[in-house]
């Protein structure tokens, strides 16, 4: 295989793929898209232990929505008449708005934004509004964790910002604040960027700011991994500590549709947040996406304190159990996380890659992740591994099953047992699990407010929805069915 490293898709998957079209044309290629989804559902959803930190599973209610006629009608502009380009978006309108709503509540915000198609898409909405070109950030190093969302090689970079590191304890993965201190008042950061992939635990926000605020500088929390545990009220709000703006991805630990949010309080940043957002980097911007975010985050709203509240439990007492089994897991002498994640320094059988491959073959996902002592280059080779345990946590594992993967990750990794024997337990495993939890599908959901919920099940009757009811009304009865 030809494969430049990170660069570019794999050439070699795009010259099978020209020729399967070249044998079976484009119908063809249709039904094996089909038949490849079909069968990805069958392994991911149903036979496989996700513990890939960055994923969780969306409900079938979020799942329905993503594929509805909404997302057929262009949305560019913002939520109202005045402001869209196109009509007919009654319905939108208020869909969004819901969503807007409910975004604003799950991150106790006074603004916050649906139209990201990705976080990295809400991290350029960020140093769009918070920076201009030229401007110095100080974001995490890869070794503490950072992502190439805060560096020189992703959407910073593209924005034309320099990038220089915040200080870390890397043994304690913990920021180094006098010497933070020290570097933020010389080099006077127009922007803090928090943008960790690899996050344990609670970064000191409140320090952080309070250092650059004296010459204006802003906090900047890319919570992509974390904005499900915020909204859950199992990590410190950023906003509540005084970031300027969080981010988040929608479809990890929020465990909504895969896309961007926003949220913040500073009214200043409105506009040039909502401005970024169009006509910057959005057009259309995916209204199925929308509506399944708007139901995905009632359900966090609902059910999100027990949810990750389970998750955080269910990643510490993993830790303990793969500790048991021989693993060397990250951060002992902090309880190992305080987030949905587990880091594992796996360099003595054979790096994070092999590791993550093997472990693939038992139906068992994780992904390579840079050590805090691994080099700080491109081209370093991960040791570690990152779990994640939002997924099985919505899946109904506990302790007992994630101890029983441990045991399994243990024969696979250590006693180097036949993968084929280990993927038939860990198929057996996953079997008694298939039903997601926190939905407002399964089981009656317990309202918060009963009364309030009791009114929403009959609806006030809009007028512009009054209009369009009449004239079905005014249809032969046959054809009234809703
Ligand atoms: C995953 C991640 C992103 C990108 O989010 P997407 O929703 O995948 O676009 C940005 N920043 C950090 C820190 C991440 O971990």
């Amino acid at each position: 295989m030809t494969f430049t490293k990170g660069t570019e898709h794999d050439r070699e998957a795009l010259r099978a793929a020209r020729e399967f079209l070249d044998e079976h044309g484009g119908a063809g290629a249709a039904a094996r898209v089909h038949e490849l989804v079909r069968r990805n559902g069958r392994w991911r959803g149903q036979k496989c232990v996700n513990l890939i930190a960055a994923e969780s599973p969306t409900s079938p209610a979020v799942r329905a929505l993503l594929s509805s006629e909404i997302g057929t009608r262009a949305s560019g502009g913002h939520i109202g008449a005045d402001s869209r380009c196109f009509p007919g978006l009654r319905h939108a309108d208020e869909v969004e708005a819901l969503c807007v709503e409910l975004l604003k509540e799950a991150f106790g915000a006074g603004w916050a934004d649906q139209r990201m198609l990705g976080g990295m898409a809400g991290c350029m909405v960020a140093y769009t509004a918070l920076a201009r070109p030229g401007d110095l950030m100080m974001s995490v190093p890869p070794p503490a964790g950072g992502d190439s969302s805060g560096r020189s090689d992703g959407p910073g970079g593209a924005r034309g910002l320099r990038v220089a590191d915040i200080p870390f304890d890397l043994d304690e993965l913990e920021v180094d604040l006098d010497a933070f201190r020290r570097e933020a008042e010389r080099l006077r950061p127009r922007l803090v960027s928090l943008n960790q992939t690899m996050v344990l635990f609670p970064l000191p926000v409140r320090e952080l700011k309070e250092t650059v605020a004296p010459w204006g500088g802003r906090l900047y929390f890319d919570g992509a991994h974390q904005a499900g545990l915020i909204a859950g009220g199992c990590h410190p709000n950023p906003l509540d500590e005084g970031a300027d703006i969080l981010t988040g991805s929608s479809g990890k630990t929020f465990s909504g549709p895969q896309g961007g949010i926003i949220a913040w309080n500073d009214p200043d940043l409105t506009e040039p947040v909502s401005t970024a957002i169009f006509p910057v980097l959005t057009g259309s911007h995916q209204m199925n996406r929308v509506a399944a975010l708007a139901v995905a985050t009632a359900e966090m709203l609902e059910f999100g304190a027990d949810y990750m509240r389970r998750t955080v439990a269910n990643a510490r007492s993993f830790a303990r159990s793969l500790a048991d089994q021989g693993f060397r897991v990250l951060c002992a002498n902090r309880g190992y996380t305080r987030t949905h994640q587990v880091m594992a320094d796996v360099r003595s059988l054979g790096g994070g890659l092999a590791v993550a491959r093997t472990l693939e073959e038992a139906n068992i996902m994780v992904n390579k992740m840079l050590l805090p002592s691994d080099p700080d280059s491109p081209d370093a080779e991960p040791g570690g591994i990152r779990i994640g345990t939002t997924e099985v946590t919505r899946l109904g594992f506990g302790a007992a099953e994630l101890d029983a993967v441990a045991r399994l990750m243990r024969r696979a990794l250590i006693e180097r047992e036949p993968v084929n024997r280990i993927r038939r337990e860990v198929e057996d495993l996953r079997s008694g699990f298939q039903t997601l939890h926190y939905t407002f599908g399964t089981g009656a959901p317990r309202p918060r407010r009963p009364t309030e919920s009791a009114e929403s099940a009959e609806p006030a009757v809009e007028p512009a929805e009054s209009a369009e009811s009449a004239e079905v009304a005014a249809k032969p009865s046959g054809q009234t069915s809703a």
